[in-house]
């Protein structure tokens, strides 16, 4: 079988790997508009199942992933000077220059063709050239876009901005911190993915950025401002740009995902908001799953439509709990109220994935101290020693 994939990120690469391996004789070709070391972001994140499926899937590359990751168990809850820390969660972080330079050197060892540099505009010719042509083209998918009528896509541009940014100071664990300022509140997520360096995200609500006149700064600016915010929790160490800007997450879902011999993957077929730190791993399962529909159906409109049916349902009940916690964060005033053991509790059910019981299983101690604020009703949150509200 010819297949032609259009995009190098994690979900083109990934699939031509399964496919390449599933049978050698599969020609397989990667269009890559980037050059092999061009690529944007910090770290990337995945939860213990994902990488057991990562594993079964092809110990080769798993073996290399974990070689490189930073692995933790704990959510940690910042407000003012407390900390709360959540454990017994399975998490870990990889940077995601070193998972594509993994996929590639693995994609490449198998016989696959990546073409970098090779922006693809004509995606018809590409089409009537191959029996399968992927649409793994990231957000603003050139394949989704040329197709509109067939895939029915949905695309929701929300009102919070965030920047994504590196920083030296390591957090250990996914840290959740909250910061408020004359202009409005901040929150950061962030996690170390290596030995030197964590990814630092900060989102903030259309509020805060305009009483805080963010628009009017240059990207200098930007970073001096943030850095002061998050100045306590930053300790002097300086925040990464590159190429950081503030930006909107879009929510893309498609009402179709495949027809004729054209697929979506990725992020071009669906978005899940950063807070679950799942827009990787769902674009290496979706390579998984549209695989193993090969196996299942080597004729190509019948595991296109198969993978669509059997993988939807996943993907609708993941966007519905992404939904709530990107919606957690859109309101974030409404709970800055609460103390921050409640506040933490708060979060930890933010999506719906995680109930009472299941949290008092990864972290009873957690559990005990949050149902003791509860009984004894201490649910306001007052700052304790400094006012934590900075003067910028
Ligand atoms: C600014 C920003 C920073 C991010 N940082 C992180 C991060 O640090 N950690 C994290 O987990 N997630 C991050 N994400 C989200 C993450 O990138 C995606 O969820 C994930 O990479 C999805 O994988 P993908 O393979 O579907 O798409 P992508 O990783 O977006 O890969 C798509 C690839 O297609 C290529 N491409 C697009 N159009 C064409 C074309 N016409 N011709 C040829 N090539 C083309 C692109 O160059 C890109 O390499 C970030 C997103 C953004 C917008």
């Amino acid at each position: 079988m010819k297949i032609n994939i259009i995009g190098g990120g994690p979900a083109g690469l990934y699939f031509a790997i399964l496919m390449k391996k599933a049978n050698p004789a599969n020609e397989i070709t990667v269009f890559e508009r980037n050059g092999p070391d061009d690529t944007f972001g910090w770290g990337v994140v995945f939860s213990g199942r994902t990488l057991a499926n990562l594993r079964e899937a092809d110990a080769e590359s798993h073996a290399e992933i974990t070689r490189q990751f930073e692995a933790w168990d704990n959510v940690d809850v910042v407000r003012g000077d407390e900390k709360i820390s959540v454990r017994g969660n399975s998490f870990s972080g990889v940077s995601r220059l070193q998972l594509l330079k993994i996929l590639q050197r693995r994609a490449e060892q198998l016989g696959v063709a990546i073409n970098f540099r090779s922006e693809i505009n004509d995606i018809d010719s590409l089409r009537a050239d191959c029996h399968l042509l992927v649409g793994a083209d990231g957000i603003n998918s050139t394949v989704r876009q040329r197709f509109a009528e067939r895939f029915g896509p949905n695309l929701s541009i929300r009102s919070n901005r965030y920047i994504w940014y590196g920083t030296s100071q390591l957090f250990h664990g996914l840290t959740l911190t909250f910061r408020e300022s004359e202009a409005g509140v901040f929150s950061a997520h962030s996690y170390k993915f290596n030995q030197t360096t964590s990814t630092f995200i900060v989102e903030c609500d259309p509020q805060t950025w305009e009483q805080a006149e963010l628009a009017t700064l240059n990207e200098e600016e930007t970073r001096a401002y943030v850095e002061q915010v998050f100045s306590t929790d930053l300790r002097g160490r300086p925040l990464l740009s590159n190429n950081s800007k503030w930006i909107k997450f879009v929510l893309v879902k498609n009402a179709r995902w495949a027809f004729e011999n054209v697929v979506l993957m990725g992020d071009a077929l669906h978005t899940a908001h950063f807070s679950i730190g799942s827009g990787t791993k769902l674009a290496m399962e979706d390579a998984i799953s549209l695989a193993s529909s090969f196996r299942r159906h080597p004729e190509v409109t019948s595991a296109v439509l198969e993978f669509e049916s059997t993988r939807k349902p996943y993907i609708e009940e993941y966007q519905a709990a992404a939904l709530e916690s990107m919606l957690w964060f859109e309101n974030v005033r409404q709970y800055l109220h609460l103390s921050p053991i409640e506040l933490a509790y708060s979060l930890m059910m933010r999506s719906g994935r995680v109930d009472h019981e299941e949290l008092k299983k990864r972290d009873a101690g957690f559990v005990m101290a949050y149902e003791a604020v509860i009984r004894r009703g201490e649910t306001l949150w007052a700052p304790r020693g400094r006012d934590e509200r900075s003067t910028l």
